[in-house]
């Protein structure tokens, strides 16, 4: 079922949601596969239809900020975060009060909120009255949806329909934020930067996990952090570097077998591929987040053995997309 993003659209949506059933929905980050988040049963029929790993818990979505004390216990800095970047593309984890079920925190005695910028996703949770657990809509591992299409898909007659609002237009999932403890920590980078919110919270550290691969003892601040992520089926490798490196790179390794290439705006005509497809310019990172998970899809159609992304490092937004690439080569990042 594709719903329609008008207000019967939305209120069709709403009853089903009501009903115990999942519902996607778009937000500006990515589409998000939603279930009513005092619902035990609903929220465990998303884990069963993504293939969620149980130990990765969900965020709630919430309408308003002044939402968030129904279910968390939040301190200043939440407050305050919320009054700069709410609603929008930052999640935030606070202690969780009793009414969130734990298969909704996966266990944690702490909850991930988050109050959306666009206005079907505020729509559907107020006309609803639920708050929505959702995590981004794709099968778990996999490219997260940034389309009605994407949404379809993955998940077709599992779920009981997708509102349609267009592509996402950041692209990318939310930044996460722990507010648990004295120290504030970056658990996840996304449009909003650690730069931004260090205007508001100065000590914020960026979790080494970011832009690391952790070592098999090393503490596991978020579980999302040690799962494999974003990921096409075949082996993926990213290249930091110029267009004309990166191709003489792929010319004296690409052997064996069909490859495709992933790689900036107008710097096409370096690579020669059996599938080739752009993400955006060189430099400009808010672009590539937005086209980054379609390309990455389009990828994953072709019958290829390899793809090669030529990436670039950057702070700000650039941060987020370095993030997401890292995952989708399980950390085969090479420079050339
Ligand atoms: P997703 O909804 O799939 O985009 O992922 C949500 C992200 O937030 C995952 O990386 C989760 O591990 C993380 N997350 C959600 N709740 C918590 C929590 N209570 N503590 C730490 N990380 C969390
Ligand atoms: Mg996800």
């Amino acid at each position: 079922m594709i719903w329609s993003n008008t207000y019967e659209g939305i209120s069709e949506a709403a009853e089903a949601l009501r009903k115990g059933n999942l519902v996607a929905l778009p937000t500006e980050t990515v589409y998000g596969l939603g279930a009513d988040a005092l619902n035990p049963d609903a929220v465990a029929a998303v884990f069963r239809a993504k293939g969620r790993p149980a130990d990765n818990p969900l965020i709630v979505h919430i309408a308003d900020a002044s939402e968030m004390e129904k279910y968390a216990y939040p301190n200043e800095w939440a407050y305050r975060l919320a009054e700069e970047f709410w609603p929008g593309p930052l999640t935030v984890i606070l202690p969780k009060r009793d009414i969130i079920p734990s298969i909704v925190s996966a266990g944690l005695d702490s909850v991930a909120l988050r109050c959306p910028a666009h206005p079907v996703a505020r729509e559907l949770i107020r006309v609803s009255g639920c708050p929505i657990a959702a995590p981004s809509a794709n099968i778990s591992g996999k490219p997260s949806g940034t389309t009605a299409e994407h949404v379809l898909h993955d998940f077709k007659e599992r779920i009981a329909g997708v509102i349609d609002g267009g592509p996402c237009a950041c692209g990318l999932e939310s930044t996460v934020v722990s507010l648990l403890g004295d120290h504030p920590i970056l658990l996840r980078p996304g449009f909003v930067t650690p730069e931004q919110i260090r205007q508001v919270i100065p000590s914020l550290t960026v979790a080494k996990a970011v832009v690391e691969e952790l070592g098999k003892d090393e503490a596991i601040l978020s579980p999302g952090l040690a799962h494999r992520h974003y990921a096409p089926s075949c082996e993926t490798i990213g290249l930091i570097g110029s267009a004309e490196n990166a191709a003489e790179y792929i010319a004296s390794h690409a052997t064996e077998g069909p490859y495709a290439v992933m790689c900036f705006d107008g710097e096409e005509s370096f690579f020669c591929a059996d599938r080739i497809v752009t993400y955006g310019h060189r430099g400009t990172p808010a672009e590539q987040g937005e086209r980054l998970f379609d390309a990455l899809r389009f990828l994953d159609e072709a019958s290829v053995c390899r793809i090669y992304i030529n990436a670039e490092c950057g702070d700000g937004v650039g941060l987020a997309v370095y993030n997401r690439l890292l995952r989708s080569c399980g950390f085969r990042m090479i420079r050339v």
